[in-house]
């Protein structure tokens, strides 16, 4: 058996940055330090961080003293300072592709504009940037919700940095009819259209495609979609015990791909799960 893993699969840079800041402030702090919400999306890398005495919150005022981190899918605007207010000692690791995102849509706000977040709905990503918008910004989950929009004169639009480009683009085509002046900002970042490119060229090449991460993991999820788009046998799994010896049957060639918050570590036992196998 064959087994190739994709070019560009696992940790981006931004999953990097906010599990090393958080490594540093568990080694260099005193007292309680804990994650506001899934410091990435990981329930593996999540489960050892809490071996390791991080803890994780749902809100600034569930932690009385202690070192708060904000995890790399960003929050909205307030957050920090009341954290901060509270006595808390706040360490921001958000990404820097969605900081951008959320300067973006800031901007817009303050030139006028109605905002379009194209996202998943109820992500922490997507829910941070809609409150920059000081309340003209709306989710649009799934193209067909453009329908809905009312006509507006002046219209931004930014998107999910987990998205798919296909979507932005088909989406960009339809808003266009929805308004005088259509400003609009590919906030997409390089990590993510890296790994779905790279999946989707391994997808068309396999007999199988085993996508790695977290279920609750956006981008994974995505990955593992646009991957059965190519038509390619495609199984989600979050470790290698998961694999069914069922489907390996009569396929020679395997592909791997991960999402931007598996471990390498993950990929390694599962490519190795497989070649033990042949
Ligand atoms: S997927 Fe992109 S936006 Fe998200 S953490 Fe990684 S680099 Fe940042």
């Amino acid at each position: 058996m064959e087994v190739i893993i994709a070019k560009h699969a696992g940790f981006c840079f931004g999953v990097k940055r906010a599990l090393q800041l958080v490594e540093e402030e568990r080694k260099d702090r005193q007292g309680e330090v804990a994650t506001l919400g899934e410091v990435i999306h990981n329930p593996q890398v999540v489960e050892k961080l809490s071996q390791a005495g991080v803890k994780q919150v749902g809100s600034p005022e569930e932690m009385k003293t202690g070192t708060l981190i904000i995890s790399c899918h960003g929050v909205g605007p307030g957050v920090k300072e009341e954290a901060e207010k509270a006595g808390l000692e706040v360490v921001d690791a958000t990404c820097p592709f969605v900081a951008r995102a959320q300067e973006l849509v800031s901007l817009l706000a303050r030139e006028g504009y109605e905002i379009i977040i194209f996202g998943d709905r109820g992500h922490r990503e997507v829910t941070g940037l809609e409150g920059y918008g000081e309340g003209r910004a709306r989710i649009v989950d799934d193209i067909a919700e453009v329908e809905q929009l009312p006509f507006c004169r002046k219209l931004g639009m930014v998107v999910q940095t987990t998205r798919e480009i296909e979507r932005y683009q088909d989406l960009l085509a339809r808003l266009g009819g929805k308004c005088q002046e259509l400003r609009a900002f590919n906030t997409i970042c390089e990590a993510t259209l890296k790994r779905q490119k790279a999946a989707v060229e391994l997808a068309g090449d396999v007999d199988l495609m085993l996508v790695v991460g977290g279920r609750n993991s956006a981008n994974t999820r995505r990955l593992a979609k646009v991957c059965a788009e190519t038509g390619a046998e495609v199984r989600h799994i979050e470790t290698a015990e998961e694999i069914s010896p069922e489907w390996l049957k009569g396929h020679d060639r395997i592909g791997i791909t991960a999402g931007a918050s598996t471990p390498q570590w993950i990929i390694d036992e599962v490519a190795e799960r497989l070649r033990a196998k042949k």
